[in-house]
């Protein structure tokens, strides 16, 4: 058997770690390292790039949480490539909302919800979200979700996983989103 490599386990390093792929999961993944954050008295902080200010069910109980902030673009705010000088510049007004806490040693977990999505489409520059990573404290994970992360990102990362999809509901049976499931 394979002996273990060895780890010091009081050595504490604040991660990046990227959801991807095209099966269900990422988000809430996320969501579940939250619980576990705030579980442990960190302080988090989550943009939702996609929701809009729609409360899906992890909203409605974001808000009974001390030391979680939320934020989401605003009412009515969809995602339109045909469009895309709009969408970059609504991806502009999160990301500088985002950048300074990245910088600041405020938060000990940030979760990006559907950044990988934003970077695809090259609604954000790829150059500038990696700098601002490579800068971040020691102390602060930063969890990024969403299909087709870049290559790039999953460089720079400490922890990546692929969601998979073997079976879909909506993709294989037509069932629509179901609550407590999907929202
Ligand atoms: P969740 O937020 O439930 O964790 P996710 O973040 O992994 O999902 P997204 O790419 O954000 O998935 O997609 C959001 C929606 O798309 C969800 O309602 C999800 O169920 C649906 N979805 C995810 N994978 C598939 C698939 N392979 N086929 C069809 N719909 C999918
Ligand atoms: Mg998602």
């Amino acid at each position: 058997m394979k002996k273990r490599a060895a780890s010091d386990p009081k050595k504490r390093k604040a991660l990046i770690v990227v959801h991807t792929g095209d099966g269900k999961g990422k988000s809430t993944a996320a969501y579940g390292l939250v619980l576990r954050a705030l579980g442990n008295k960190m302080k988090v902080f989550v943009m939702q790039f996609m929701k809009g200010q729609w409360k899906a069910g992890e909203r409605k109980m974001f808000d009974q949480f001390d030391g979680l902030e939320v934020d989401a673009l605003g009412d009515g705010f969809t995602w339109d490539t045909e469009n895309p000088e709009q969408d970059k510049a609504t991806a502009r007004k999160a990301w500088e909302i985002i950048k300074p806490k990245l910088l600041s040693d405020e938060y000990q977990m940030i979760v990006l919800d559907e950044i990988n999505y934003i970077l695809s489409y090259g609604f954000l520059p790829e150059d500038e979200v990696l700098d601002t990573l490579r800068q971040k404290p020691e102390t602060l994970h930063v969890v990024c979700t969403g299909r087709n992360a870049p290559d790039s990102l999953i460089a720079l990362a400490d922890l990546v996983t692929e969601m998979k999809c073997v079976k879909h509901p909506f993709k294989d049976q037509k069932i629509p989103a179901q609550k407590g499931i999907e929202f």
